[in-house]
């Protein structure tokens, strides 16, 4: 690897001060998260990004079961008549469905979509299963791919098939439906505050901007290093609505026939372009020990000479009995090595040479703040769990004062458009309820309704937008 080449590598990276978007695509490139496919707007997840995807679902896979949840799968493609069962569900996804029109060179006699999301098929499954109260609840997840034609793409955040999990329960009563939705919320906001070391706000989605056929969506919503929203994860409460549209029902203790309570709730890929927005540097991707694929990184120092690699590979091995370790023994320069695992965000890099060897230490470097620490030898595989913890929860602590810094109250509109336009970020301002002032805002300043957040303030009497009496307070903000 010659040294125009090392240097070059360093340069291909846009500033995330000059060019945000361009900042973006180039560490989802560089860090080899993902590719562009032939069909457009459909993506390569390479294999770490998909690394990255394995460490979520097995967190959030081991949340579900601890909740009583089990995993099924369902098919890919939903008749058309079944879509369109539910009027207010079909009208919300038909813009974007994608049809399968013929089986080899036959025309079907009946369009065929493929799942945008899987409500329907999941309740024509629950109407044939379901009978008794006995047979309640049913909480079911999977795990898949669903697709929507979307326009305008994005690896990551925008894409037209991307993989999720989603949670399909139904329930006897309203209440436990209910119950069962807020869970699912809380589950998804200890993900991500844990292991994705991202911020989150718990609320409630507006009539609005909630989800199509859905009685309540309520959401977390994050906030990107450039001061946009990002919708993080969505619990939604069904009601009767789909039980109603499907004919699921069961009889009950006094024998009568009663339409069970549902709820739906998804977490996506997406969530991977948070962890860059969030977490990232001009260096490239910053990743949370958690969920990193590498969490330690070692780096044979003048490796030829005598003695190095035996010595790398043994502490490799032994930090390998607390943290996810890999060795990089290749030919490559130190200095490309560095570049590239901090390209990618891996939390820990160790050096070790022939000086280190003489001197019984290793060097360790942090990738969040790049801080060098010398450890003795002995203490190595106990200092490498404190720094690791310490990293994950530095990155939450750096992350929540960012968002807490861009949390701005808005009055009246001219403060709005102000905090939008130059200091960004989340606004909170209060609101009267009324569609027209949410169209209204969105209009002027191009942000939207992001939550009615659980833990309410009281930041003013009137409607930021029209200056009737408030109703409740609501996290605004432009969002991707
Ligand atoms: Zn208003």
């Amino acid at each position: 690897m010659g040294s125009d080449k090392e240097k070059k590598f360093v340069e291909e990276i846009t500033p995330m001060d000059e060019d945000f978007a361009q900042w973006y695509t180039d560490i989802v490139k560089k860090a080899e998260l993902a590719d562009y496919s032939s069909v457009k707007g459909f993506m390569i997840v390479r294999p770490y990004g998909y690394a990255i995807w394995e460490n979520i679902q097995k967190d959030l896979d081991r949340r579900f079961k601890e909740t009583g949840h089990e995993n099924v799968y369902m098919p890919l493609l939903i008749p058309e008549s079944l879509l369109q069962k539910e009027q207010e569900h079909v009208e919300g996804f038909a813009p974007e469905v994608a049809w399968v029109t013929h089986g080899g060179s036959e025309k079907l006699t009946e369009r065929l979509c493929v799942r945008p999301t899987s409500e329907t098929i999941f309740c024509e499954h629950f109407a044939k299963i379901v009978q008794s109260y006995k047979d309640l609840p049913k909480l079911y997840n999977q795990w898949c791919s669903v697709v929507r034609w979307e326009k305008t793409t994005r690896p990551f955040l925008r894409t037209a098939e991307f993989l999720w999990q989603e949670g399909h329960t139904i329930h006897a009563t309203a209440e436990e439906a209910e119950e069962e939705t807020i869970r699912m919320l809380n589950v998804y906001a200890d993900h991500c505050e844990e292991v994705l070391a991202i911020p989150v706000i718990k609320g409630q989605k507006t009539d609005k901007e909630k989800f199509a056929g859905a009685k309540a969506t309520y959401t977390i919503e994050s906030l990107m290093h450039d001061g946009k929203a990002l919708q993080s994860g969505t619990s939604h409460n069904f009601g009767d609505n789909f039980a109603k549209a499907f004919d699921i029902k069961y009889l009950d203790k006094e024998g009568k026939l009663q339409y069970v309570h549902e709820t739906s709730w998804g977490f996506t890929t997406r969530m991977i372009g948070a962890l860059i927005m969030v977490h990232g540097d001009d260096s490239g991707l910053v990743l949370p020990p958690k969920v990193a694929p590498i969490q330690v990184i070692v780096i044979p120092i003048a490796h030829h000479k005598e003695g190095v690699l035996e010595k790398s590979y043994e502490i490799k091995d032994r930090i390998a009995k607390v943290a996810r370790v890999k060795i990089d023994d290749s030919d490559k320069m130190p200095g490309w090595k560095f570049n590239e695992y901090e390209m990618k965000g891996v939390p820990l890099r160790v050096e070790i040479g022939p000086k280190d060897i003489e001197n019984n230490q290793v060097v360790l470097v942090r990738r969040d703040n790049r801080e060098k620490i010398t450890v003795k030898m002995d203490e190595l595989e106990n200092r490498i769990v404190e720094i690791l913890e310490d990293i994950q929860k530095s990155l939450y602590n750096k992350a929540k004062a960012h968002r807490d810094a861009r949390t701005h109250v808005a009055t009246n509109m001219e403060e709005f458009k102000d905090i939008v336009e130059n200091k960004t970020g989340f606004v909170k301002a209060m609101w009267c309820g009324d569609r027209e002032c949410e169209d209204k805002v969105k209009e002027m300043t191009g942000a939207t309704a992001r939550c009615m957040p659980f833990e309410q303030e009281h930041v003013g009497d009137k409607c930021v937008c029209c200056g009737k009496e408030a109703k409740k307070l609501v996290y605004w903000g432009r969002a991707y």
